[in-house]
């Protein structure tokens, strides 16, 4: 039911697109493609719904390209700066540079594992891109592009320094989010300015914040209006309506001058005399990582980037278009040796279980823990993201229908007919491909599907319709599926072996035309069938072909392609969900993160006990220094404790406490401290002892 559903809405949506998308972008003839993947934040891991917006279908285009012989780069990396990566580091207690090393390596090894073919996966701070981000600043500089702009912005006045976006929070004026950040509501979606929010206070220390002046570089973007309203609105109408319609209704509504430089300390460092403590604003050093990681590829990038001959289309999430469509066109305008991108095709967003995909509330499936969970099935989830792609509405993936599409479309049609042809050659002739004889108006209508096929699928990777082309691949499959049906070759093999072997041949004809087909999207499966058919690499232009292998061929042990997914993995995958977004999240910057787990045994070891302090006083010619005389219930012994700034000696008398009894004994001052007193120590450094009950009796053990 769930697919039959499924198809039909797909069908409906669809139907207007096709209508507006008769100019196809491949009218226009290139000698080359530049495919770009938005640069993802290197401060947390890939989850599905990078995959299915960007990353995907970018994949399935850059490999389309490969297999017709295109000159294609495919480039991609991390975005190791701004202001979410500082906050993590943060967070964590490490640096900026922990950070984005380790989701860096993390992300480029989980795109490998899933099959994602980068030609490169650079990343922003590396030197070329440092070099290449300054120079095009400078260039802009020195044409006169920027506009210098002095304004006032919120400054820390405890951290004693100025908060870009992200390290102011307050209230949303248009929804009273008490949490949207200075330059995002999340609640609501509404961008804003970190002065429109009611009470605003400082992430880095809790403190309002002042207006406080500060000098920054601003692009002119309204200067730029009439250029990009010629340039999208009467030049690229077969750009997606979903990218269209976003890009007029922000030239409709007006451009304004947009800062490319932030007051932080990490970041491209603003290439001027004078710029000490800017940086270069991340969405404007991040598309040019772009062009940075291309030089890295290539010491003949400039083909790729300067020649209109070149073809450069970004992949994007909804997010970005505003980056891609209107900020980064207007550098590369301004800048003026440059190209601008042919195409936008930018996705919706991907649903989890109904609600949206959040990082921060752990509601999300990682790709590398998926990669983990899931040997050997990169192929799966790339035919259901595919499947349910996010092309033209916000779409939902469920374990349930990963589950169904596994299971009812990989296993029982593709699976079910590669395996059935390959079983029945093995069985009836030894595993050799049989000739075909006379060919009848069925298997005709079957040979010709290898041409038609070919066709529709083009056409829908080339208006970036990624899922309707991989359900045209997919219905070769299922055609084959039918043909074995209709046929019987099993019920045949006595009275007419000779019927059978051209059925056969056809079944593995069509079973090889897949290997080609399906490449772009199941690139694994597609090498698995070609070696089970003992076939090379075959290219996109041998498709329709009716003779892909050759009579007397012996074919390779039929392995299998897709197993069956039972329900208790689906239940756990729903439970782990269920359970990591349930766990209370970090959300005050301040606090420790968790620390790695301990066993049992290690917290028995230690031994803490109630006790009373029977006598406080101070440790002469020390500030800090406490002795403290304590009753553990097995024992009188004395405690040097550093918090005579936190407590007078005899507001501490009667007090019963916890402590730590075998902790190695150390030499204070002359004098042996035996244990040590528990206590909890607040942002500011202020410190509590952790008081038992009153009536908890010394000597007893706390565990
Ligand atoms: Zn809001």
């Amino acid at each position: 039911m769930i697919i039959i559903n499924s198809y039909f809405l797909f069908i409906n949506y669809l139907y207007p697109l096709f209508f507006f998308n008769i100019f196809s972008p491949f009218m226009k003839e290139y000698k080359r493609y530049l495919i770009t993947a938005a640069l993802p934040y290197a401060n947390g891991p890939i989850h599905l719904g990078h995959l299915a917006g960007v990353y995907l279908p970018a994949d399935i285009f850059a490999r389309y390209l490969r297999l017709k012989s295109e000159d294609i780069v495919f480039i991609c990396g991390s975005d190791e700066h701004g202001v979410p990566i500082t906050i993590k580091a943060r967070t964590e207690g490490v640096t900026p540079k922990d950070v984005v090393d380790k989701y860096h390596v993390l992300n480029k090894k989980a795109f490998e594992d899933l099959g994602i073919s980068f030609d490169i996966y650079s990343r922003t701070t590396s030197p070329v891109h440092y070099e290449t981000a300054s120079e095009f600043f400078l260039t802009l500089y020195n044409k006169g592009e920027f506009i210098e702009k002095t304004t006032e912005q919120y400054f820390d006045p405890e951290a004693k320094q100025f908060l870009a976006d992200r390290y102011i929070v307050g209230t949303c004026p248009r929804c009273n989010n008490e949490n949207a950040y200075g330059d995002q509501c999340e609640n609501c979606g509404s961008s804003l300015s970190p002065t429109e929010l009611l009470n605003p206070r400082s992430t880095l220390s809790g403190a309002v914040p002042v207006l406080k002046e500060t000098k920054h570089w601003y692009l002119p973007l309204d200067k730029y209006e009439p250029f990009l309203r010629k340039w999208i609105l009467e030049e690229n109408k077969h750009w997606k309506t979903n990218v269209y319609g976003q890009c007029k209704s922000w030239l409709d509504s007006g451009l304004q001058p947009r800062a490319v430089s932030r007051d932080l300390d990490w970041g491209i460092p603003v290439p001027l005399p004078g710029a000490d403590g800017k940086v270069l604003y991340v969405w404007f050093d991040a598309p040019i990582g772009y062009i940075s990681a291309t030089k890295e590829l290539t010491p003949e990038w400039e083909k790729y980037w300067k020649s209109k001959e070149t073809c450069m289309i970004h992949f994007i999430g909804k997010d970005n278009i505003v980056f891609h469509c209107i900020i980064f066109p207007v550098m590369l305008e301004a800048e003026g040796t440059y190209i601008l991108p042919e195409n936008v095709p930018a996705n919706e967003f991907l649903n989890l279980e109904g609600d949206k995909l959040s990082t921060s509330k752990n509601w999300a499936v990682w790709l590398h823990e998926y990669l983990e969970e899931f040997p050997g099935k990169q192929d799966v989830l790339r035919y259901v993201l595919c499947a349910n792609a996010p092309e033209a509405k916000d779409n939902d993936f469920t374990w349930k229908d990963y589950q169904a599409r596994n299971n009812n479309e990989l296993v029982a049609i593709l699976g079910n007919f590669v395996n059935r042809a390959l079983i029945l050659t093995r069985k009836y002739f030894n595993g050799n491909i049989p000739e075909k004889s006379t060919v009848e108006t069925y298997d005709k209508e079957i040979l010709d599907a290898f041409s038609t096929k070919k066709t529709m699928v083009e056409k829908s990777l080339e208006n970036f319709r990624f899922r309707e082309a991989l359900k045209e691949a997919m219905d070769l499959a299922r055609l084959g599926n039918k043909y074995l049906a209709d046929t019987e070759p099993w019920k045949l093999i006595k009275s007419d072996p000779e019927r059978v072997k051209t059925i056969l041949n056809i079944s593995l004809q069509l079973t090889a035309t897949l290997g080609i087909l399906l490449e772009p999207f199941l690139p694994d499966t597609a090498i698995k069938l070609r070696k089970m058919l003992n076939l090379p690499t075959l290219l996109w232009k041998e498709l329709g072909r009716t003779d892909l292998v050759s009579p007397g061929q012996l074919l390779h042990d039929p392995g299998l392609l897709f197993e069956k997914i039972e329900d208790e993995v689906i239940d756990k995958q729903l439970h782990k969900l269920i359970n990591n977004h349930n766990m209370k999240q970090i959300t005050d910057p301040h606090l420790e993160p968790a620390k790695d787990l301990i066993s049992f045994e290690d917290f028995g070891k230690m031994d803490i006990r109630v006790s009373t302090i029977i006598k406080a006083e101070r440790v002469t010619k020390t500030k800090k220094l406490l002795k403290l005389t304590v009753d553990t219930g097995i024992d009188e012994r004395i405690i040097i404790s550093g918090i005579a700034e936190f407590f007078q000696p005899e507001e501490l008398e009667g007090k019963k406490v916890c402590v730590l009894l075998n902790l190695e004994p150390r030499e204070i001052k002359g004098i042996q401290s035996q244990g040590m007193i528990l206590l909890s120590e607040n942002v500011d450094g202020s410190l509590y002892l952790v008081e038992p009950h009153v009536e908890a009796q010394n000597g007893t053990v706390v565990r």
